[in-house]
């Protein structure tokens, strides 16, 4: 059996210092290591041509850049892409850099690529399926197989069709990001490092159910935006459907949330997903004005796409922006999210890991 390659991807300029010395290359090598697979994003490492050929060489005995093929994409009538792709993941939530490959378990994941006008944002996935267990949502249901390692979060920016055209980025694929910490954390460092992507915290987004621990470190160690799921203001209600209520109530997500400054360039938003009957009446609507009070935040509306097995439909449009209109009118700013990609199953709550078309 052939070891399995280690991944560059996800690698900072000093790690890959010690991997250029260690193969007998010159230290500034790791520089432009990084600039290769960061700023030029290519996908080889034979691409790499201001490195001597026989470095090359050297370097891909053990090495390679970390980005595979899709294995399928699946493209909408709104122009919203979706990629599947496969990995190797571990089911540690260590930052996986070296594991052996007997830890790896082979899964596929997905990326959704959305255009808004001049916008090309990427919804990436963080976990092959989701501890989670939200009753709502299609990964959820296909349990945990495992945390992508950093190198396969990142791999989903380069190999998208769109790479050198991307504008934003969210976490809101596939997997609860802050319960894959490290590794989230060590692809965000490359996005926003100079060394790295280059981008603007302000265009990176994660979002998660409320994990509490990681959520304090994500809030004090990183300084891009926060979405939190909520979906159902009243305890016994969420946790019906979501039982993470039940070890990080929201009331103590939000007693969190309170202690940092989002009045700048850093925004806080809450996900609410419509479901007819749960979740779209007034009281619910009243508990989320009392709730959000003098927080500077937006309410996001989501429609549901329904799943089988799973009794509750969306909200009609006149309750949502009935909804809508009744937190706007009580100082919580509130907008209805328009709906992307739900004929390619690339929708929120819709990522299988499974070709659609
Ligand atoms: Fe996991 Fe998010 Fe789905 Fe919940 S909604 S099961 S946290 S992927």
């Amino acid at each position: 059996m052939t070891a399995e390659k280690i991944k560059l991807l996800g690698k900072t300029p000093d790690e890959l210092m010690a991997i250029a010395i260690e193969a007998g290359l010159p230290g500034f090598t790791g520089k432009q290591l990084a600039q290769w697979l960061y700023v030029k994003r290519v996908r080889s490492i034979d691409e790499m041509t201001n490195i001597s050929k026989a470095g090359r060489e050297k370097l891909s005995e053990r090495y390679e850049v970390g980005v595979s093929a899709p294995l399928g994409v699946a493209v909408s009538t709104d122009g919203t892409k979706k990629y599947l792709f496969p990995v190797s993941c571990s089911r540690s939530s260590a930052l996986c850099a070296y594991e052996r490959e007997s830890d790896l378990e082979t899964s596929a994941i997905e990326a959704v690529m959305i255009p808004d006008d001049d916008r090309r944002t990427l919804c990436v996935s963080s976990q092959a399926g989701c501890k989670m267990g939200c009753r709502f949502c299609m990964t959820g249901r296909q349990g945990f197989h495992g945390n992508l390692s950093a190198a396969d979060i990142l791999a989903q920016f380069i190999a998208v069709d769109e790479c050198h055209e991307l504008t934003n980025a969210v976490f809101m694929g596939m997997g609860e990001p802050l319960d894959n910490f490290e590794n989230v954390m060590r692809a965000i460092e490359v996005l926003t490092a100079d060394w790295g992507f280059g981008w603007s915290p302000k265009r990176i987004t994660l979002s998660s159910i409320g994990v509490l621990p990681k959520l304090q470190r994500y809030l004090e160690e990183s300084r891009c935006h926060l979405a939190i799921s909520v979906h159902n203001p009243f305890g016994d209600e969420r946790e019906s459907m979501m039982p993470v209520q039940n070890a990080f109530p929201l009331q103590e997500v939000i007693r969190l949330i309170r202690q940092y400054d989002f009045s700048g360039q850093r925004r806080v938003s809450f996900e609410y997903t419509m479901f007819a009957g749960f979740n779209d009446d007034k009281r619910h609507a009243d508990a989320l004005i009392r709730l959000f009070s003098g927080l500077e935040c937006r309410v996001n509306l989501i429609r549901f796409h329904k799943i089988p097995d799973f009794p509750y439909d969306t909200s009609s449009d006149i309750v949502m922006e009935r909804f809508r209109d009744r937190l706007n009118s009580n100082g919580v700013t509130c907008t209805i999210r328009s709906s992307r990609g739900e004929d390619i199953l690339a929708a929120c709550g819709m990522l299988a890991g499974q070709h659609s078309k």
